[in-house]
């Protein structure tokens, strides 16, 4: 099999703005990705998803395009596509950086290669380690009783667990965590995400009082610029800390692992590059005792189901006691699938089909289509 021919498409699906999230590193209202469709000459098509979120990456849909057109198509085209890991250090030579963009291809030639074997992409990777994937919800970081609202309103959906975005304004942030425990009661597993909002001092002072609502772990809550800012608020809270903006590579969790900066890392499958470079991370999380989630750019269908193979199949994700942001179905008015991923409040399984399982809409492809 050879792939003959690189497609993107730019798309972009409305969110619902009255759950949109805002956090310490601003509001995501608008959610550009770039669809991905690998030809070959057998007839199969892979499918990809890049999320174009710069505030991220630095990555646009532009950006990405160009890119997958300039420097990654002439590497794709006329190779098998079945070779994933040969094409991915291909990818890395050629081009620095954008690592969500290679994340995209790598996610079509994992699903080329499951469409090419007939198997879904969490058995080719080691088979389910898990019957589903445990989900949580996001509160945006809204005024106290609109928080308190949207997460009273994730509980009738059937949520038990979810965070709150805080490292806005810290007795805000109190005064958020406060309302939204109060409306969801005392059986609610409930996290806190800083997005690296919080100085140091101001972290650990803030963790300390948000303790008092039984808060069960806190994402980045400072920002990620020294490791040793991570590891100094880990020593001085009861909680356990994540790590999301200061992990992209490999090389960032082993730095994270060596200083003791973390108990969890967040992986997306667009951080370090893919599907492949998250499995890494979580086996470097075993080697080190730590644990791993799966964090969300709030992804459309396609890399959707790639993270929920990525979980099925990795023992190294935590999702259990860590449950994954698998979360589009509950922030978007629609999606680009033909049928609908198994995504309810609390649980993401697979469609049992080869690949990533899933296929487009063209229509809806079209609707949402933005060039
Ligand atoms: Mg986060």
């Amino acid at each position: 099999m050879k792939i003959t021919h690189v497609e993107t498409i730019p798309v972009q699906v409305p969110i619902n703005q009255e759950r949109a999230v805002r956090g310490g590193r601003g509001a995501h209202t608008i959610s550009p990705f770039l669809l991905v469709r690998l030809h070959t000459d057998e007839g199969l098509v892979g499918l990809g998803e890049v999320s174009c979120t710069p505030l991220w990456s630095g990555e646009d849909q532009v950006t990405a395009a160009h890119c997958i057109a300039t420097y990654l198509a002439p590497l794709l085209i006329g190779a098998d596509p079945t070779g994933v890991e040969r094409l991915c250090a291909g990818m890395h030579r050629v081009l620095a950086g954008n690592i969500f963009t290679k994340a995209g291809v790598e996610m079509a030639l994992w699903d080329l290669l499951g469409k090419a074997v007939g198997l879904p992409l969490y058995r080719i990777l080691g088979g389910a380690v898990r019957d589903y994937v445990p989900t949580k919800f996001s509160v945006s970081g809204q005024e106290p009783a609109r928080a308190a609202a949207i997460a009273a309103w994730a509980v009738e959906q059937g949520f038990r667990t979810m965070k709150v975005k805080v490292g806005i304004e810290p007795e805000q942030d109190i005064a958020r965590v406060r309302a939204v425990r109060e409306a969801i009661g005392p059986d609610v597993r409930l996290g806190v995400d800083a997005n690296g909002g919080w100085a140091p001092r101001v972290a650990v002072q803030t963790i300390r009082r948000l303790c008092e609502f039984g808060i069960f772990f806190v994402e980045q809550p400072v920002a990620p610029l020294d490791v040793a800012w991570m590891a100094d608020v880990r020593r001085q809270v009861p909680v356990p800390v994540m790590a999301d903006e200061s992990l992209f590579t490999l090389q960032d969790a082993m730095a994270l692992a060596r200083a003791s900066a973390a108990d969890v890392l967040s992986i997306y499958v667009g951080k370090g590059g893919g599907i492949g470079a998250g499995r890494k991370v979580a086996a470097l999380a075993e080697a080190a005792g730590l644990t791993c989630t799966v964090g969300s750019n709030l992804e459309l269908g396609v890399a959707s189901a790639a993270m929920i193979h990525l979980a099925m199949a990795t023992p190294g994700i935590g999702a259990e006691e860590f449950p994954c942001d698998i979360l589009g179905p509950f922030f978007y008015e629609g999606d680009v699938l033909a049928e609908p991923l198994p995504i309810s409040a609390g649980s993401a399984r697979p469609l049992e089909r080869p690949g990533l399982g899933v296929e487009l809409d063209e229509a809806l492809v079209a609707r949402y289509r933005v060039d």
